[in-house]
């Protein structure tokens, strides 16, 4: 693959992400976790927010956790606020890990985006796109990871993690790939992978994550809920083993 035209293709489109302008790894963490399940666009002003509120780990740390849910509200997946948070925590105390996976709610992909993005370390970041991106280029069997790494061009991780992740955010698309645009289409095996259609699609209002999601905006408005019986009892039990509510002494939930 020609990594040189792929970091000049980057060079000329990459979109202004606020995140791309810094080198601050809490301010990286913070986009990260976000990105994690939320396009990037939709992202930006929930990160621009974020930093106004709680500017540095101990800032977060020491946030109650009311305000730090009340943040997060429209991210969707509470409990990777809280983790956010325990991780800030653990930054605040003992200072950044050489190895980022020691953070809660911290897993190969984060760490090695956060490691190079601030800190240039020589490491490749795979996410689900730029595992798309190498499987249809070269194939099913390829060891993506491995394949990452052996690609990244040593000193230049940070702009070579972006570009393969703007590729397949752009122009190598889940569906459709503009292979006229590709600065990588030559040696493309253009491999045809189509992602899975669900049989049948669920109402997101049936879904568990809808109902953890309206329990957690009910609790920081003050209003009723708006389910009840055992589907509301089961969302509270897992809402509380995963620390995202308390209860009182009346077994009441609550916020922590
Ligand atoms: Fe993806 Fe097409 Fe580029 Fe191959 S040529 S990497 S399929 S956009």
């Amino acid at each position: 693959m020609d990594v040189e035209a792929l970091l000049e293709w980057y060079e000329e489109v990459r979109r202004p992400l606020p995140w791309r302008e810094t080198r601050d790894p809490y301010a990286l963490l913070v986009s990260e976790v976000m990105l994690q399940q939320t396009q990037a666009l939709r992202v930006v002003p929930y990160y621009e927010r974020w930093l106004d509120e709680f500017p540095t780990a101990r800032a977060l740390a020491e946030a109650p956790v009311r305000e730090v849910l009340a943040l997060w509200s429209g991210l969707g997946y509470n409990r990777r606020a809280l983790a956010l948070q325990r991780a800030a925590a653990h930054v605040a105390e003992h200072g950044w890990p050489s190895d980022l996976t020691e953070l809660p709610g911290v897993g190969k992909y984060t760490a090695a985006a956060v490691s190079s993005f601030a800190w240039d370390r020589d490491m490749a970041a795979a996410d689900t796109n730029v595992r798309r991106v190498l499987t249809r280029r070269e194939g099913l069997e390829i060891d993506v990871s491995a394949r990452a790494d052996e690609l990244l061009p040593r000193g230049r991780a940070a702009p070579f993690n972006q570009a393969m992740m703007e590729l397949g955010a752009t122009v190598c698309r889940p569906r459709n790939p503009d292979c006229a645009q590709c600065p990588v289409e030559r040696g493309c095996l253009r491999l045809v992978i189509t992602p899975a259609r669900r049989v049948k699609p669920t109402k997101f209002e049936d879904t568990d994550r809808w109902a953890r999601g309206r329990v957690i905006a009910s609790l920081l408005a003050g209003e009723p809920f708006p389910l009840d019986g055992e589907r509301l009892e089961r969302v509270l039990v897992g809402l509380e083993r995963d620390g995202l509510i308390v209860r009182d002494a009346a077994g009441r939930p609550q916020l922590p």
